[in-house]
């Protein structure tokens, strides 16, 4: 072929100097976070057992551009700028004028776009004299970025990793370990909340709520000694991702296109918020047109199927309640759903786009997204993890549309993490033993009828 330019990449200097903090652009303000107890909004003091003081006021700020600390950009090094691609092979394979582009965040060292996060939480928390971070950790792609960040900056790290995964996935435990982690099957007789699930059923397999409850009473108990980190959802951890979005501008820039579509998964909405935040800011103040499409699981739709209500973030009841299209926080995922993005509810900010009509929201099922995920793997070479995966079915979808119409889209995707630790779910892919699952309406309608009235 011809010296056509699949790869656009940024030299370090181009590392983004600020996270972009849509707050300061919504037309309306976030819905604020209650207390669980009480139902009054929540203040800085009631987080501060959990969080450290930056990162409060962070989840608050209402400032466009917040600066990224040298010493975080200094991390950021060893993997950012990540490279955007053009899949030409995909476009040939799919037969379809449109243009395809994705961000790929699999190239950092923990393999997704947590770290992106995880690198400023621990450091915010060493700046404030802070032991050690305690968090939850399901599959483990979480709880290996933060062992990694807290490593760099000389922090504890405390995982409590839900039982089932810690048995079934021992090499996930075994990298955070690496890194220095301590991990602990949840539940485990650490805590109050683990000893008593553990009472009631000695052999339960755990679940994320359950380590959550199990990570919050951890900090919140150790006399400012621990603190807590979360991987997703929360405001602040939504704009740390934002450096994602913002390469991608500069890069479809030396491509000499813009898009006209972005896509991303939606687990917590973080590297959606990530890729898509900047063009959102875009459509809002330079009326660009971009369409914004959130890609969730039939298996888990928050957004296409869940209520906008407030709900608690745990399944224990615990946490804060927040604003959110949820399915109830005691929605069990099926346990043949392999492809994570299993929360049941999702970040605020991601939430208020689409209930103003700002982005779009989809549901596919389990087998086009592996589907999806093998033509993408052998098109590409990158086998991505099937939260993605989510993104590249709906990518082939606006791809094949496009063609249909004969239009010339510009389509762009975030690529946010490779399978290399989800052969798992792949394997029980081709032997054929995945089955497709939709969330019953019927299911929503009962799990909200045990929500607070607010
Ligand atoms: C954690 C994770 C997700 C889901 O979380 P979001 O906050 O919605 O991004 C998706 N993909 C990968 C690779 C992850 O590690």
């Amino acid at each position: 072929m011809s010296d056509e330019s699949i790869r656009f990449d940024l030299p370090q200097s181009e590392i983004p100097r600020a996270w972009y903090n849509i707050q300061a652009d919504l037309p309306r303000p976030l819905p604020p976070m209650l207390h669980p107890g009480t139902h009054q909004p929540l203040g800085p003091d009631d987080l501060l057992p959990l969080f450290p003081m930056a990162l409060i006021m962070q989840e608050v700020s209402q400032e466009r551009y917040v600066e990224i600390p040298p010493d975080v950009r200094d991390i950021y090094k060893l993997w950012r700028p990540t490279p955007l691609l053009r899949a030409r092979r995909l476009e040939r394979a799919l037969d379809t004028p449109a243009h395809i582009y994705f961000k790929y965040e699999g190239v950092s060292p923990s393999g997704s776009h947590k770290l992106n996060t995880a690198t400023p939480q621990a450091y915010y928390n060493k700046l404030e004299g802070v032991q050690g971070l305690t968090t939850e950790t399901g599959a483990g792609q979480w709880g290996t970025a933060l062992a990694q960040a807290c490593d760099f900056f000389g922090l504890d790290c405390k995982v409590f990793m839900v039982k089932i995964s810690y048995q079934q996935k021992p090499h996930r435990r075994t990298i955070m370990q690496t890194y220095g982690a301590e991990v602990h099957a949840s539940p485990s007789n650490l805590t109050n909340a683990g000893r008593s699930i553990l009472e009631q059923d000695p052999n339960s397999t755990g679940s994320l709520g359950i380590a959550i409850s199990e990570a919050v009473e951890a900090a919140a108990t150790s006399g400012g000694k621990y603190k807590y980190a979360l991987g997703s959802v929360l405001n602040h951890v939504l704009m740390h991702q934002t450096v994602i979005g913002q390469e991608a501008l500069k890069q479809l820039e030396i491509a000499g296109e813009y898009p006209d579509t972005v896509v991303g998964c939606v687990g917590g909405g973080s590297n959606f918020g990530g890729i898509c935040l900047p063009f959102v800011h875009k459509n809002l103040t330079e009326g660009k047109k971009t369409r914004i499409i959130a890609v969730e699981p039939s298996a888990c739709p928050s957004l296409t199927r869940g209520r906008y209500v407030y709900d608690f973030g745990d399944t224990v009841g615990l946490a804060p309640l927040a604003k959110m299209y949820t399915l109830g926080h005691t929605f069990v995922p099926a346990p043949l759903h392999a492809g994570g993005l299993r929360y049941h509810g999702m970040a605020s900010i991601v939430c208020e786009l689409y209930d103003q009509g700002l982005i779009e929201a989809r549901a596919v099922p389990q087998l086009e997204t592996f589907r999806a995920a093998v033509q993408f793997a052998r098109a590409e070479g990158i086998v991505p993890a099937p939260e993605p995966s989510h993104a590249i079915a709906t990518v082939i979808q606006e791809a094949l549309a496009a063609k249909a119409a004969g239009e010339k889209k510009v389509i762009l995707f975030n690529l946010c993490g490779h399978g290399h630790f989800d052969m798992a779910a792949y394997e029980a892919y081709m032997a054929g033993s995945l089955v497709d699952y939709e969330y019953p309406a019927e299911a929503v309608e009962v799990a909200l009828q045990g929500l607070p009235q607010i």
